[in-house]
């Protein structure tokens, strides 16, 4: 493949993404179709298509496994406050 045809078809690639800010305040590439999914960033400069992982945990950052890099994507959660059980006398 000549180097402009992977050019290309790197273009097309990265086509099928939109560069968005999201809720949680990091400027990532947002997949246009389904399933809904970001790709990163900074591994799109390397022309590589890496899919966010979510960290699942309360700050809401998304996790690139090729990089490393984390990224804020949910707005923090705020933890909820804590029940305690009550003791019921009678
Ligand atoms: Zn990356």
């Amino acid at each position: 493949m000549s180097y402009f045809e992977s050019n290309k078809a790197w273009s097309e690639r990265l086509g099928s993404y939109d560069l968005t800010k999201t809720a949680g305040g990091a400027v990532v590439f947002k997949f246009k179709g389904q399933p809904e999914h970001f790709a990163c960033p900074s591994c799109a400069n390397n022309r590589k298509l890496e899919i966010l992982q979510d960290n699942r945990t309360m700050s809401g950052k998304f996790r690139c496994a090729a990089c490393k890099a984390e990224y804020p994507i949910n707005p923090r959660e705020n933890p909820s406050p804590i029940r305690y059980p009550r003791n019921e006398f009678p």
